[in-house]
């Protein structure tokens, strides 16, 4: 049976892989969902010596059911060039722990483990629908995003990208990496606002009729690379059942036995793909949902609220600083049983009033996922705590992550093999690393903390330091929140 997708707030029209890539958000402000859960085609044996190409290919294939094979294997060959480690990610174990490294590719975030395929798979879309116009790719980013979809698309053919980020929400790195973002379709904007400002603006052009007319008049139409896309999300379940067969080959867990998975969570989309993983017959046991300071999602977890209404907090992990976790939608259409009604009015009230109430038997249906987060001081120590007794150096994101992932352990005495997701390189985030690992010195130069961040891992730079470090800047606009629209029309010209 060939999926195809639907809105989470309506399943009256009915799309194909395809077109839910190309169209990015469903047109009534939904995401999409697929019809149904393929099956693992796999063999749990053959599983740990399956390429990741190869293993891409097989997990994403009854997902994408209108590319030929053909298609799909030319836009998973990504995974072949553009990654610095044979393996694509990595599983190493430390202590109680085994990390998966997804920070292996051009710009040292998981998000390349998407992004570098969602390209492919639009052009490929794109011609499979006829699409004449050009696609305008716009995105809000809290760092990570943003650099990983401009290198994805720049220069990529019938398309333009425009990514706007919070001017003091992301890292310095972060930020020379997109300023310095070379090619003749991307632009780069800083907003003075924080990343939910830029997440909902661009949400509500998606939904503006008169954006879209005047956009189709001019013969171009919006997508999204963000986690709300399709495209995204099914690239993203192919790691949770690589970890699984690498924990095969290592022993540490038979075929068929569970293994537990902890994610550093902000948009929600990483976990989401674990949890799309479970329903495919991967055996996940826990889903624990990690989040810093700005824990929502947590508080929705243990009592059904979620209440965005708080203080927005900057942190050392800016890449989860969110208050509007995007995907969470998804879940609940899960948990609702596919009840759009009801997914509808959880969503308007949260755009009328920033909150709403699930009821209790629906979150009885989560049952398991765990929420947990870390403080500030807790990310560091658990930095340091594991720099110190295993020579392991972790990035801010997934120190959260292990942080809980611990925890978890120790009071729930839970012994399963657990897969911490490692979503940055600690080179994308050198201060923060080195606060907490030799908090002594201070004033550091960017080019120094990098240096000592080199010491310290035994890990020499990867090219996207080299050019982040050297490249010349090629964007400097920033605007307030107000003109994200009218920027997006004079950069069009419509
Ligand atoms: C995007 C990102 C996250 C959060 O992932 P979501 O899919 O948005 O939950 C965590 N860590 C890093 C480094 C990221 O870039």
């Amino acid at each position: 049976m060939t999926i195809t997708y639907h809105s989470t707030r309506s399943a009256d029209v009915c799309y194909t892989a395809s077109q839910a890539i190309l169209s990015g958000i469903a047109p009534d402000g939904g995401l999409f969902v697929p019809s149904t859960f393929p099956s693992l085609d796999l063999n749990w044996r053959e599983l740990p010596f399956l390429s990741y190409e190869e293993l891409a290919y097989v997990v994403m294939k009854d997902f994408l059911g209108d590319f030929s094979e053909a298609e799909l294997r030319a836009c998973v060959s990504v995974y072949n060039s553009r990654f610095d480690s044979p393996r694509v990610a990595p599983l190493i174990q430390k202590g109680d722990l085994h990390y998966l490294e997804l920070f292996h590719g051009p710009t040292l975030a998981f998000k390349d483990m998407a992004l570098s395929v969602l390209p492919q798979l639009m052009t490929v879309s794109a011609k499979k629908n006829h699409l004449e116009r050009e696609l305008v790719i716009l995105t809000a980013t809290s760092g990570d995003t943003g650099k990983a979809a401009l290198v994805g698309f720049a220069d990529v053919l019938q398309t333009k990208i425009i990514v706007f980020y919070p001017k003091n929400g992301v890292s310095e790195i972060q930020e020379k990496q997109m300023l310095t973002q070379k090619g003749n379709n991307v632009s780069v904007v800083a907003i003075e606002g924080n990343f939910d400002d830029a997440q909902t603006q661009v949400k509500e052009m998606f939904s503006d009729p008169i954006l879209a007319a005047k956009l189709s008049a001019a013969n171009k139409q919006l997508s999204s690379a963000n986690s709300i896309n399709i495209g995204r999300l099914v690239p993203q379940i192919v790691y949770y059942v690589y970890a699984y067969g690498q924990l095969i080959r290592s022993g540490a867990l038979q075929p068929g036995d569970p293994m537990n998975v902890a994610v550093p969570t902000g948009n929600f989309g990483n976990i989401l793909a674990a949890y799309y993983a479970q329903k495919m017959g991967l055996p996940i046991n826990k889903l624990i949902t990690a989040s810093n300071e700005n824990h929502v999602l947590v508080d929705f977890f243990h009592t059904g609220i979620y209440d965005r209404n708080r203080d927005f907090i900057l942190t050392s992990s800016p890449s989860m600083d969110i208050l509007v976790s995007s995907n969470l939608e998804r879940l609940l259409y899960l948990l609702t049983d596919g009840n759009t009604d009801q997914v509808k009015k959880y969503m308007t009230q949260l755009s009328t009033s920033g909150t709403y109430q699930v009821d209790a038997k629906w979150l009885e249906k989560a049952a398991d996922f765990h929420a947990g987060f870390a403080r500030e001081e807790q990310v560091n120590q658990e930095i340091a705590n594991v720099y110190q007794q295993t020579g392991y150096t972790l990035d801010p994101h997934t120190a959260v992550a292990s942080f809980v992932a611990r925890k978890y352990q120790q009071e729930r005495n839970d012994h399963t093999p657990l897969v911490v997701a490692s979503t940055a390189s600690p080179y994308k985030f050198p201060e923060a690393v080195l606060n907490a690992v030799s908090p002594q010195a201070d004033n550091r130069s960017l080019e120094e903390a990098l240096s000592e961040v080199k010491k310290q891992t035994e890990i020499p730079y990867p090219a996207a330091i080299e050019e982040a470090l050297h490249a010349p800047v090629l964007h400097n606009q920033v605007v307030p929140t107000s003109r994200m629209k009218a920027e997006v029309e004079e950069r069009l010209s419509v």
